[in-house]
């Protein structure tokens, strides 16, 4: 035994599990420290043995007992074959090795060769330290990058398959005959039908959903929605709270597209999307093709949408109106009324008008400015408010002498050029945020159309009408 001999615990763990496993017995790590202390020349360690207990288990007894002697001072260094022997996290291991710390006394893993009494096994100690820290406060963030990482790099089903689809060795396969009913859906979409009449057609044709039910409205719905009939995988979308599920914002959506077979191209995805979206708008009697204008026409009184109504007085024709639906439902508006027929041709000839005559200025006042294109439009009003701001501040201290003629000069010439920049852009904002042709184009397919068609091609053209005693205001989208 020489000199400087250690004063070494060595501790043992075996979990009941691990007793037959390779290296890891009871004999083998004795056999082992030992070995190793006698390399290191260090004397000969006490044991502390602690049998079918796991890492993860606080309750363990003989470490209780080494812990007692470390803070004793009986010891200067413990001795494990390897870290996870003494802690299975590295919260756990740095706060035992601290403690050890501040009884003097170090730790050594044998297999590790990391040792808190040497300057490698302190930094290494340090770094640890602080990628526990990283990990406490970026939990959320290591997460979702695990996430992403995983979705990235598989193409692995991680989620069930939806109607359409079956996982075939972990991965998404198109089910042919399932298939044929999504790509109907789709084209039912197109031919304008909401999700009534798309459920109605399914069930009537013998389609039934994966678990062999009548389709409904919403499992339509969510099926359509569904981002795997486009090929892609969408995760993270929802997080649950309790027993709530809410909405995540798009930045923490996880997606991958083209993770699997399409049976739905993503170009016709998205199309369908604005076809329904479109529908969604023009509200829950898009479904009547008699009343074109529907969802579009609000009374010039109170705001409120204007809908069809037959009137049926008895020994008359029926007349089909518009009628202000806060006057229908009881909500106080006055009984406010136009004639189908008649409002519908106005608007028709009124669009008529717009494309024979095509003036930019009045388009300018009645296309509905992509919302975008108005925060942008904004901005820089606000850029131009603060410049004349400036402006008048600097003629307010040339005014009192704070400024010579000179830096006021500069200063207004720096401004007028700022100003005139703003300005251009302004103007081609203004240019871009109407495409007249693609409108003058969907006005010149109504010609020919019959009355669906026309209802459907009116919700690429119209924003809202305002009607009011005979008067009607008219607002196109883009
Ligand atoms: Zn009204």
């Amino acid at each position: 035994m020489s000199f400087d001999s250690k004063r070494v615990a060595a501790y043992i763990r075996v979990s009941t599990e691990e007793q037959a496993a390779q290296g890891d017995s009871l004999g083998e790590q004795q056999e082992r420290l030992t070995a190793y202390c006698k390399a290191m020349d260090w004397g000969t360690p006490v044991m502390y043995i602690e049998e079918g207990r796991s890492a993860k288990n606080l309750k363990r007894p003989e470490l209780k007992r080494l812990i007692a002697d470390v803070e004793a001072g009986k010891f200067d260094t413990v001795l494990t074959t390897k870290i996870d022997r003494l802690c299975r996290n590295l919260r756990d291991l740095l706060q035992t090795v601290d403690l050890f710390e501040q009884f003097d006394c170090s730790y050594v893993s044998a297999s590790e060769h990391f040792d808190t009494s040497t300057s490698v096994g302190r930094m290494t100690l340090q770094l640890l330290g602080t990628f526990a820290e990283f990990e406490r406060s970026r939990i959320s963030d290591n997460v979702k990058a695990t996430m992403t990482s995983i979705v990235k790099n598989t193409d692995r089903a991680m989620s069930d398959a939806c109607y359409g689809y079956k996982v075939v060795d972990g991965a998404f396969e198109i089910v042919e005959e399932e298939a044929e009913f999504v790509r109907l859906m789709f084209d039912l979409v197109f031919q304008n039908m909401g999700y009534k009449k798309i459920t109605e057609i399914l069930n009537e044709k013998g389609s039934r959903t994966k678990a062999g039910n009548l389709w409904n409205q919403t499992s339509v719905l969510r099926l359509i929605k569904n981002e795997k009939v486009k090929g892609a995988v969408y995760h993270n979308k929802t997080t649950s709270k309790g027993d709530k599920v809410i909405k995540l914002p798009e930045s923490d959506w996880i997606i991958k597209e083209n993770n699997h077979p399409a049976i739905i191209s993503p170009e016709t995805f998205e199309k369908a999307h604005d076809v329904l979206r479109a529908r969604a708008k023009a509200g829950r009697f898009a479904d009547s093709e008699t009343y074109l204008l529907t969802g579009y026409l609000k009374c010039g009184y109170c705001g409120a949408n204007m809908r069809g109504k037959m009137s049926r007085a008895k020994g008359r024709t029926t007349i089909a109106w518009y009628v202000c639906s806060r006057n229908t439902s009881g909500g106080g508006c006055r009984y406010h009324s136009v004639n189908r027929v008649k409002i519908e041709a106005a608007i028709l000839s009124e669009l008529e008008a717009i494309y024979n005559n095509r003036d930019p200025e009045y388009l300018e006042k009645i296309v509905k400015q992509k919302p975008k294109k108005k925060d942008e439009h904004n901005e820089l009003n606000e850029q131009l408010k603060k410049i004349d701001a400036r402006i008048q501040k600097v003629i307010a201290g040339w005014t009192n002498g704070f400024i010579t003629d000179e830096d006021m000069k500069k200063a207004t010439a720096r401004a007028e050029e700022e100003r005139a920049e703003i300005s251009e852009k302004l103007n081609n904002i203004k240019h871009e945020a109407i495409d007249v042709s693609s409108i003058m184009g969907r006005i010149a397919a109504l010609n020919g159309m019959d009355r669906i068609e026309k209802k459907a091609a009116l919700r690429g053209i119209l924003d809202k009408i305002i009607y009011k005693d005979g008067e009607i205001e008219l607002y196109l989208t883009t």
